[in-house]
């Protein structure tokens, strides 16, 4: 185990007792109570019309991609400064992702940039909540409105933030969410699709349950089912649900205690900003955000290589973020861009995300800190 490592999953200590129930209860398909009672706990806790759990957030996204019947040559304007099933979901429909750049604040996509990429293939507008920190949605949901575009909410690192009163994922047509073991709640794998207009829940219970009105079937609402459109396996087994459901029970106090946290390194590096070593994140005031990640912004010119070397010698596991799609192999070759990407360039070579976990000893935040401030200073 090294001295400090990037994340440590976090368990409630119920995970375990759900699974043995759901085990015993000999219903090990998707769908069973333990999903039930997720589904309801995402609708009660975020107000949508209809959460379904998926097996990752890739395949949420991916569902969204289907609900829209995506065509080839649709184009959908996303963020570069993404990870990579953003522009996967839609690329694997035939779709084109034009990148626009990223706020300098906030990392997300910058507003006042995707009207100007709008074309007569504009379907769609992709977010990403970066940080859990929310994009400016009521400027971003006005522009979709104006051009009748769908909106999505890649909210994968979104679980429990809110922009003003909503919750992220509930404000576009549909909002993606993460469960993989590196986000804030956690099954492994796992995800959910959340739905805002009750018109579109049927289509994704078919297109989630392999194009079958399967789900309409076991309510009684039909008498057999058949093949109604084209559609995946994008549901959850039970056990994983059952993991999952010990997750929701304890998200308050996972939350919370992700954002004490995370204050400790806002307060430890206030200093180091002060100095001009260090970029702290900054949270607009209308996002209520759910400390997902603690990062800092390197001075311009300063070599990050070096810096998270350092830090590896000291067994400190800082690491960095994104690779701009844009500029990989399968950016290139299926994306377009949209103006110069300048910040979404720069930012990513300037980023360093800090080890956070539930339970982090605020001495090894104190030990993070000490050691990224001797490293950037070596630097400088
Ligand atoms: C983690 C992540 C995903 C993928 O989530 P999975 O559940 O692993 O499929 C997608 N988009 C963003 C922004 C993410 O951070």
């Amino acid at each position: 185990m090294p001295r400090v490592p990037f994340n440590k999953p976090y368990m409630t200590g119920n995970e375990l007792s759900y699974i043995t129930q759901a085990h015993a209860q000999g219903m090990l398909a998707g769908d069973g109570p333990f999903t039930k009672k997720c589904h309801e706990w995402l609708e009660t806790q975020t107000e949508c019309a209809r959460a379904l759990l998926t097996h990752s957030c890739t395949a949420a996204l991916e569902m969204a991609a289907l609900l829209l019947d995506i065509q080839p040559g649709d184009e959908i304007i996303m963020p570069s400064f993404t990870f990579v099933s953003t522009a996967n979901a839609f690329v694997l429909r035939g779709g084109v992702p034009v990148f626009v750049d990223i706020r300098d604040d906030t990392l997300n996509i910058d507003e006042k940039l995707i009207e100007e990429a709008i074309t007569s293939k504009t379907r769609a507008v992709c977010v990403v909540h970066y940080a859990g920190v929310s994009c400016e949605m009521d400027e971003i949901q006005a522009v979709c409105q104006r051009y009748d575009l769908a909106l999505i909410e890649d909210a994968a690192q979104g679980v429990m933030s809110k922009y003003k009163d909503w919750a992220l994922g509930t404000i576009g047509d549909y909002g993606a969410l993460s469960f993989h073991e590196t986000k804030n709640i956690i099954s492994g794998e796992g995800g959910a699709l959340l739905i805002n207009d009750p018109a579109d829940v049927q289509k994704a219970e078919i297109i989630r349950e392999k194009g079958t009105d399967r789900s309409r079937f076991f309510r009684g609402e039909v008498d057999k089912y058949t093949w109604q459109e084209p559609g995946s396996s994008f549901l959850p087994g039970e056990l994983i649900a059952a993991f999952l459901w010990a997750q929701f029970e304890d998200a308050d106090d996972i939350n919370e205690r992700r954002l004490l946290s995370w204050r400790i390194y806002d307060r430890l590096l206030e200093q180091m900003e002060q100095e001009g070593k260090l970029r702290r994140p900054i949270i607009p005031v209308e996002c209520d955000h759910n400390a997902h990640l603690y990062f800092g912004v390197l001075p311009e010119g300063v070599d990050r290589k070096p810096i998270l070397k350092q830090l590896h010698e000291q067994e400190v596991y800082c690491l960095f973020h994104y690779v701009p799609l844009h500029d990989s192999p399968a950016g290139r070759k299926y994306g377009r861009v949209h103006g110069e990407l300048k910040v979404t360039n720069d930012l990513s070579e300037r980023l360093v995300r800090l080890p956070l976990w539930v339970g982090i000893p605020a001495e090894d935040q104190e030990f993070v800190v000490d050691c990224l401030e001797k490293a950037i200073d070596r630097q400088l």
